[in-house]
């Protein structure tokens, strides 16, 4: 009987790959576990088993898998069901899924290996000097890696001396697959075996009085032992007996002493301020903790909407201790990791070494080993904390799942495929643990809010500030009206500069939001007004004062500052728009004593940048923190009582259905970072438009009724959670290839889905990298089956790449784009 197994490949493939093993392999394979394939005409590729089975593809003859790369699965069938159900959910491929899901180190391809070929007889004189090299190297080495021989000829290109080489019958090359994962293993120190005993002690010290040097090695080699139980490394014995390596390695040498390896995590807590005690809830909090705990009983999902500092944490901190205990794990998602060392500390004291954080700046053997302590359950994986791509860790027995600040829009990936929300991804994943969903937010998501109001989600909530803190005091300032009776100096009302004053006269500290989109600084000639273009892309060069240059937010294209206009040539070139820098210089010049701070792009590049700012103006070093978008999340200062909002307008004009709900999210959010203890805080919010009915929303804060507004909009224009939505777009070179073949894809969905079909529609942003973009949004009402509509526009791709001209058109979907 001949046995076969599907693969899923780490590439954009519609279909599964079949392959054919032996039945020992058969026996050997599980759904999860790694192999190793060949594919097209010389690649190696990782695939990861989906199934094992017996029926023959059809179309193909299967080829012979290379190896087997794992003893157990690595993935589990929960995982890839899930992962089925994302591919599915958001049109695209399970290899898409897997390459994202798994760290990279697990996705080994195949490299080139270069051998010497034995059996030719070869004339030194016949070859060139670079082939020569090569040969040479070979004598000395059986295997080159290709980047070995580019270090050899000294070159990057290294085919054209491989292929002569390959021509002359010198070479052969071979394909080979490599792991990357390494475990970090630490070098450590003890006696040999022969002087463990006493007596041989005694022996080997006397051995030693000639060298003065080793014995004192040993001598404080048996104190550290008597010290400690801990292995000691060698840097430790080192410093001990304040010696060299070189007397160690002597020793060592001579067998007295002895090197072992132990294994071990990178990703270690070493935290020591752990197990402090959980605080009781207050009356509001406990009542949500029942209000939750009781819904959770029928409804496996649950909406939390607490107002800013009302203790949302110390209600997860409840509910994170209840599902441990009955020995399942949680899973806590973050919009982004790196913002949120406050709260990852603060939970790092209650649950100490418990705790996993998977970190989007780990390398790729960090990221093998978290995945491997929650694949094992250990004890350090009980509760993981991650950004939406924890979501892909290979959960055995998840209890809780948390999504917190639910509203952020950074919890849907945009680029590349998968597409997926990780707040409905998370929810679908807890449907197949049969585990609780939390969701938390102070400015819940549209849609969230309807699913509780509709009864689909439990809902709780959190009316009052923790310890009864007022919720801030908020005042529009009019700086039309301001600008025309000059009450403005720079971009500073008299109101908000009064403000400032005050609280740096009371000893307080103050938050100042800029707005990052729209208000990037360009350079314009003052005598043409030209302003610097990206030569790849369709928008202006923004300038960054700090690094003296111009760049492109979309591409990364930069030059250094010019002296004159690139157009006139004159030398007066002045700054337009402003951003946070500019607001720092401002407030350097109205108040020249204030040590101030600054939180974006920028300043926060570096991997421990943001716990600097962060800990800096914590430990009051700063009076004023200046900062984009980055400050609104979840940040808990003791002693903010100004939030200083520059100008809502950019948020309020952008052109989206979605522009006002997240304007009052990012409004309240910014402004719940005031007077958080004790004292009412102040938020001072400058518009050319205070008569917007999302500011008054925001001053009083009043949810409901913003939600209430937004859901009426959303019915009238067809949009969810009314509707749903897949964006799609269109990406070529070409604008008259692009435009054709947005206008006939747009053409064959009008045909099948009437009017519910936007576009085609240029983006803000028509060009990016040399690649023009187009829109279409299609609306499916929630009477409409999705995974039919879906299908409809599958088959309509399939129709359209039938023609050739557009067959190099790149088509993306976004479902449920936000
Ligand atoms: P939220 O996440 O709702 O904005 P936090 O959980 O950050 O609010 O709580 C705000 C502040 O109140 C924090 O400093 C927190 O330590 C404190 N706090 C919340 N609940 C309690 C409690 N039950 N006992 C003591 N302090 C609390
Ligand atoms: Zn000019
Ligand atoms: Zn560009």
């Amino acid at each position: 009987m001949s046995h076969f197994i599907d693969v899923i490949l780490p590439i954009p493939l519609e279909r599964l790959f079949t392959y054919s093993v032996t039945s020992g392999q058969a026996n050997e394979i599980k759904p999860g576990m790694r192999v190793s394939v060949p594919f097209g005409k010389s690649k190696i590729y990782t695939g990861l088993v989906h199934s094992v089975h017996q029926k023959a593809p059809e179309a193909y003859e299967a080829k012979e898998i290379d190896q087997i790369l794992d003893y157990e699965p690595i993935v589990t069938v929960t995982q890839i069901q899930h992962w089925e159900w994302i591919a599915e959910y958001y049109m695209c491929t399970l290899g898409e899924v897997l390459r994202s899901a798994l760290p990279s180190a697990f996705l080994l391809e195949s490299e080139t290996l270069v051998l010497r070929n034995m059996e030719a007889d070869v004339k030194e004189s016949d070859l060139k000097d670079d082939e020569f090299l090569v040969f040479e190297a070979l004598q000395h080495q059986s295997v080159l890696k290709v980047q070995e021989v580019a270090v050899i000829v000294d070159r990057k290109n290294v085919l054209p001396v491989l292929n002569r080489l390959l021509k002359k019958k010198v070479i052969h090359l071979k394909e080979e697959v490599f792991e990357q994962y390494r475990p970090k293993l630490v070098k450590y120190i003890r006696l040999g075996e022969a002087y463990t005993s006493d007596e041989s002690l005694e022996t080997l010290l006397e051995s030693l009085t000639r060298a003065p040097k080793q014995s004192q090695v040993v001598l404080a080699l048996f104190q550290l032992l008597g010290q400690t139980k801990k292995p000691i490394s060698v840097a430790d014995l080192e410093k001990a007996s304040n010696s060299s390596k070189a007397v160690i390695k002597a020793l060592v040498d001579k067998e007295i002493l002895e090197e072992y390896f132990i294994r071990t995590d990178r990703v270690n807590y070493d935290g020591s301020d752990y197990n402090a005690a959980i605080k009781d809830l207050n009356e509001y909090q406990k009542e949500a903790l029942r209000n939750i705990e009781k819904s959770f009983n029928d409804k496996k999902v649950t909406l939390l909407k607490g107002v800013t500092s009302s203790g949302k944490t110390e209600v997860y901190v409840k509910l994170i201790e209840a599902c441990l205990a009955t020995g399942k794990q949680v899973l806590y998602l973050l919009p982004e990791i790196a913002l949120t060392t406050q709260l990852i500390s603060r939970l790092q004291e209650y649950f100490g070494e418990k705790i996993t954080v998977y970190h989007s700046k780990y390398n790729v053997h960090e990221r093998v080993e978290v995945w491997n302590n929650v694949l094992n359950q250990e004890p350090k994986a009980q509760i993981v904390i991650g950004a939406r791509s924890s979501l892909f860790l290979p959960f055995r027995n998840l209890g809780l799942l948390i999504v917190d600040e639910e509203h952020e829009s950074s919890f849907k990936q945009f680029d590349p495929s998968p597409r997926y929300h990780a707040r409905d991804a998370a929810i679908v994943l807890a449907n197949f643990h049969r585990a609780n969903v939390l969701l938390g937010s102070a400015t819940p998501s549209i849609e969230s809010y309807y699913n509780a109001k509709t009864g689909k989600y439990g809902y709780a909530e959190i009316n009052r500030r923790f310890g009864n803190v007022l919720m801030p005091d908020i005042e529009l300032v009019d700086i039309k009206e301001a600008h025309r009776k000059r009450r403005m100096k720079g971009h500073f009302s008299e109101r908000l500069m009064e403000e400032i004053q005050e609280a740096l006269d009371m000893g307080e500290q103050v938050i100042l939001f800029q707005n990052r989109r729209g208000y990037a600084p360009v350079l314009e000639c003052l005598t043409c007004g030209h302003t610097p273009q990206c030569p790849n892309c369709d928008v202006s060069l923004t300038y960054h004062q700090y690094r003296k240059q111009i760049r492109c937010h979309y591409c990364g294209y930069h030059a250094a500052l010019p002296e004159s206009c690139f157009a006139c040539g004159s030398p007066d070139l002045d700054t337009k728009g402003f951003g946070t820098q500019q607001i720092e210089e401002e407030v350097l010049k109205l108040f020249p004593e204030v040590r101030v701070g600054r939180m974006d792009l920028d300043t926060t590049r570096g991997k421990h940048a943001y716990e600097k700012i962060i800990t800096s103006f914590e430990q009051q070093e700063l009076d004023i923190l200046i900062g984009t978008q980055m400050l609104t999340k979840g940040l808990d200062f003791r002693n903010v009582s100004l939030v200083g909002v520059m100008q809502a307008d950019t948020l309020l004009n952008f052109p989206d259905y979605r522009a006002h709900e997240k304007a009052f999210q990012l409004l309240t959010q910014v402004s719940g970072r005031a007077g958080r203890t004790k004292k009412r805080g102040k938020v001072i919010i400058q518009s050319y438009n205070p008569y917007h009915q999302i500011l008054k929303q925001v001053t009083t804060g009043d949810y409901d009724e913003m939600y209430k507004e937004q859901l009426y909009e959303r019915e009238q224009y067809k949009y969810p959670p009314i509707n749903r939505v897949v964006k799609i777009t269109f990406k070529h070179k070409n604008y008259n290839i692009l435009n054709e073949a947005a206008d006939w894809f747009a053409g064959a969905l009008r045909n099948n889905f009437g009017g519910t079909v936007l576009g085609p529609e240029y983006p803000p942003v028509s060009r990016i990298r040399n690649q023009y973009l187009k829109h279409i949004l299609v609306k499916i009402s929630k009477n409409d089956s999705l995974a039919r509509s879906k299908r409809n526009i599958k088959r309509i791709e399939k129709s359209f790449n039938a023609i050739s001209m557009y067959r190099s058109v790149r088509v993306i979907y976004n479902v449920d784009h936000i």
